[in-house]
């Protein structure tokens, strides 16, 4: 217990892995704790991984890490009970030599990724919870407390990267308990299948993949999303919605996936599937507004645990790594000019993070949340609507063309009249800008 680290980290997600990744590698003398049995053990994502955040930390990850697909295609899904108005995406130009994003199983992308951390000289403690921050006389932190025998572990600064619940902050006084209304809970199911049956399920070969996100009625008026992506022998298949929304409805998560599970869409991609893993997750979908204070004397926040999530681009992972890395680089950076570790020193992470894609994109849709929130019709009426038109544009019946576009415009104006459609289109820009 003598022993004062340069940084602590509290976490081995992805914010956690590629903070203690960039200390160690920057030379300084790091501590990571992970509460799990390994980094991964029960972490939960889609998962979708963005090369570009990973790159910027690992240049030379793809050489080992364990990636199931490239994503070639992007289907967006608008579905109604009983069809989906789909737009997709596919090229040949993402089979290129440094695909950009991949499909990965967490638990062994973390384990990974933390073996890395590990190479690069960072000591990793797993199966230890870090139970409280420990602040000197003037409310500094100089390090934690952890459910181990051994005493205070002290530290010149310590970065919470402790995901969405943020309980060691939140213990601290640093930040405030979760609201309803900023966090999703989103659950799902991995369904196994042999690698062939996804391929030719899904129009691909060899270790392209295709990810389609959906919405629409399958949410039930609540504001969320599902998804189902390939992975090399099995389909991962979830969806998630607002704390809130589920509270007020009382409908569970779980019976949302059965039900999108169900869906003439979905079930034939997942039939004869062997479902071997169920999980349940928050996602921090709150947005820019929702953030917590993410430094202070001796401690920065980074990813879910700074509430660093776009939801409206299903990104969180790549924010983790990005801030983890920002967060570490700045304390790489005093550490070389021989600054302290104060809240105005490290208000240079915050700084770095504004000049980054992480803050511009989150202060860019900081309206989107309450948009969604507050116009149910918008992940509801509208998908309906779309569906309805194209059934009326496609189906061949005799009747006149023209009929069948009046047809289309008279039922957009039943169910929402102009003034709502105006109203609603006007919002949304307001809120995209
Ligand atoms: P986490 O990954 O949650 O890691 C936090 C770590 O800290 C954990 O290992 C935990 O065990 C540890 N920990 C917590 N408290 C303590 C403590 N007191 N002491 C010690 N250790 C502690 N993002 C994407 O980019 N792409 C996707 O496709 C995607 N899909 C998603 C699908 C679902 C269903 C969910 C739930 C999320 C999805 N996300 C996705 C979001 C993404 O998972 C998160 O943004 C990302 O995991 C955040 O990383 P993190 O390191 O901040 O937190």
């Amino acid at each position: 217990a003598d022993e004062r680290f340069d940084a602590i980290v509290v976490g081995a997600g992805p914010a956690g892995n590629s903070a203690a990744y960039t200390l160690a590698k920057g030379g300084l003398n790091v501590l990571q704790i992970e509460r799990g049995e390994y980094s991964g053990a029960k972490n939960v994502q889609g998962a979708i991984l963005y090369a570009d955040a990973l790159e910027k930390v690992i240049p030379d990850f793809r050489e080992d890490a364990p990636l199931e697909r490239h994503i070639i295609e992007q289907r967006i899904w608008m579905m109604d009970d009983t069809s989906h108005t789909g737009m997709h995406y596919r090229s040949d130009d993402f089979n290129e030599e440094k695909p950009n994003r991949y499909t990965i199983i967490r638990s062994q992308f973390d384990r990974w990724f933390n073996s890395r951390v590990r190479d690069a000289g960072a000591t990793v403690l797993t199966e230890t919870t870090v139970t409280e921050l420990l602040r000197d006389s003037k409310g500094r932190v100089i390090g934690v407390l952890t459910d181990r025998q051994g005493g205070p572990i002290l530290a010149n600064v310590v970065v919470l990267a402790e995901g969405v619940n943020g309980l060691v902050g939140q213990r601290a006084g640093l930040r405030e308990e979760l609201k309803p209304k900023a966090v999703a809970l989103a659950v799902k199911e991995m369904h196994f299948l042999p690698q062939e049956t996804v391929e030719s399920r899904f129009n691909i070969s060899g270790d392209s993949g295709v990810v389609i996100e959906a919405m629409g009625t399958i949410t039930k008026g609540m504001t969320g999303t599902g998804f189902i992506y390939t992975n090399r022998e099995s389909i991962a298949i979830g969806i998630g919605c607002i704390v809130e929304d589920l509270a007020r409805s009382g409908m569970t998560p779980y019976a949302l996936l059965d039900a999108f599970k169900r869906h003439p869409s979905v079930a034939p991609l997942i039939a004869g599937s062997e479902v071997k893993e169920y999980a349940a997750h928050l996602i921090p979908e709150g947005g820019f507004n929702a953030m917590p204070e993410i430094l202070g004397d001796g401690w920065v926040v980074v990813g879910d645990a700074a509430h660093l999530v776009n939801a409206v681009h299903r990104e969180g992972s790549n924010l983790a790594m990005a801030s983890g890395r920002i967060a570490a680089e700045t304390i790489v950076w005093l550490k070389r000019r021989r600054e302290d570790t104060t809240a105005e020193n490290l208000a240079e992470y915050r700084r770095r993070l504004e000049d980054s894609f992480v803050l511009k994109d989150l202060r860019k849709y900081k309206k989107i949340p309450d948009l969604l929130h507050n116009n149910p019709q918008l992940l509801d009426l509208y998908p309906r609507v779309l569906s309805k038109a194209a059934q009326t544009w496609f189906r061949v019946d005799g009747v006149e063309k023209k009929a069948k576009e009046a047809e289309i415009v008279k039922s957009l104006r039943r169910e929402r009249g102009l003034g709502g459609l105006i109203g609603d289109a006007m919002k949304f820009a307001r809120a995209w800008r």
